[in-house]
């Protein structure tokens, strides 16, 4: 049922998730315990999996709220520019007062090899839903969550979500037990094969996608560049190829991903089509350096899908 705008408007979509400040630098050789090094460059990226996908799927097309908290800090302002240039609205993310935003310290070494430092900050704060999201997500065609903000929070925004009937979409990232009442209202698991074998124990991404359907209704498995499988109850799961490009930084190719699957699904399209177009945003994003920065428009997404 479609909660949104009605048949043939954009999808209306709610996030629930973190908003992260990337501090990435560049250097030949990272540091060892007690060392100093001179890097190369210094970056900041705008990020956080909830952030992401809710760009992501503002760009394709949906009218997103993003719930979720920065800090009282100088990158807050920048995390909701991000947000707001995509058109992404931030009424429902709040500042936590006394806290910093979340931040990822990430070194990078001159073979791409990453070692990364998580500060939670305000998205440590996520433990519920605050006054408003109620309302964000009944009038929502979907909710869409991951696991970078506290379950407990997470729990609650699902469990909002299916009390009004609006489906939710659960990227279970970084991979942890998920609780009963959590896949119990949960419609639909994305994750990706290393999370899909984590949660089913199965290597195998196709063994593992049947397996998921013992927790929830839908499960579709990303593959990276060999692409997606989809598996329903009752149905023969099936596999959607990705695009052959050259890939220069698959960051985010998740959650563009994602976005992108939720406002098909969430327009009516068959989870076979949505899956072959978020497939085509995921390849435009990889093909160009950046996270958010690289997330395509839909009017390029569609071109290129074609
Ligand atoms: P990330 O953590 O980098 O966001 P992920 O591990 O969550 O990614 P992936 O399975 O790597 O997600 O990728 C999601 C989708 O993006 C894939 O199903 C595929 O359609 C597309 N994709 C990813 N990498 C490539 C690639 N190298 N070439 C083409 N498409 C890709």
């Amino acid at each position: 049922m479609r909660h949104g705008a009605g048949p043939g408007g954009p999808a209306s979509l709610a996030v629930f998730g973190s908003t992260n400040m990337d501090l990435v630098a560049t250097v030949p050789t990272a540091p060892a315990l007690g060392e100093t090094v001179t890097g190369r460059e210094f970056r900041t990226v705008p990020g956080g999996k909830g952030a992401n996908q809710a760009v992501a799927a503002a760009r394709a097309g949906s009218a997103v709220h993003m719930i979720g908290a920065v800090g009282e800090d100088e990158f807050a302002a920048r995390l909701r520019a991000t947000l707001g240039e995509a058109g992404v609205s931030t009424d429902g993310l709040r500042t936590a007062p006394g806290f910093h935003s979340g931040t990822a310290h990430i070194t990078v070494d001159g073979k791409g090899a990453n070692s990364i430092i998580v500060i939670p900050g305000a998205n440590g704060t996520l433990k519920g839903i605050g006054a408003g999201d109620e309302d964000r997500i009944a009038h929502s065609d979907a909710l869409l969550l991951q696991l970078e903000t506290p379950m407990e929070g997470v729990v609650a925004a699902a469990l909002a979500a299916h009390a009004r009937g609006v489906r939710t979409v659960l990227t279970p990232a970084p991979t942890q037990p998920l609780p009963p009442e959590l896949l119990a209202a949960t419609d639909l698991l994305v994750p990706n094969e290393h999370e899909a074998a984590d949660l089913s124990g199965r290597a195998d991404p196709y063994e593992a996608a049947v397996a998921l359907l013992d927790l929830v209704p839908e499960v579709v498995v990303t593959l990276g560049a060999r692409g997606s499988v989809y598996a329903a109850r009752g149905a023969e799961p099936l596999t959607v190829p990705a695009f052959p490009v050259r890939a220069v930084d698959t960051t985010a190719a998740g959650d563009t991903f994602v976005g992108a699957l939720c406002t098909a699904y969430a327009e009516g399209r068959p989870m076979p089509e949505a899956m072959a177009w978020a497939s085509a945003a995921s390849a435009l994003a990889v093909q160009r350096p950046g996270a958010s920065s690289s997330m395509p428009e839909r009017a390029e997404i569609t071109a290129y899908a074609e």
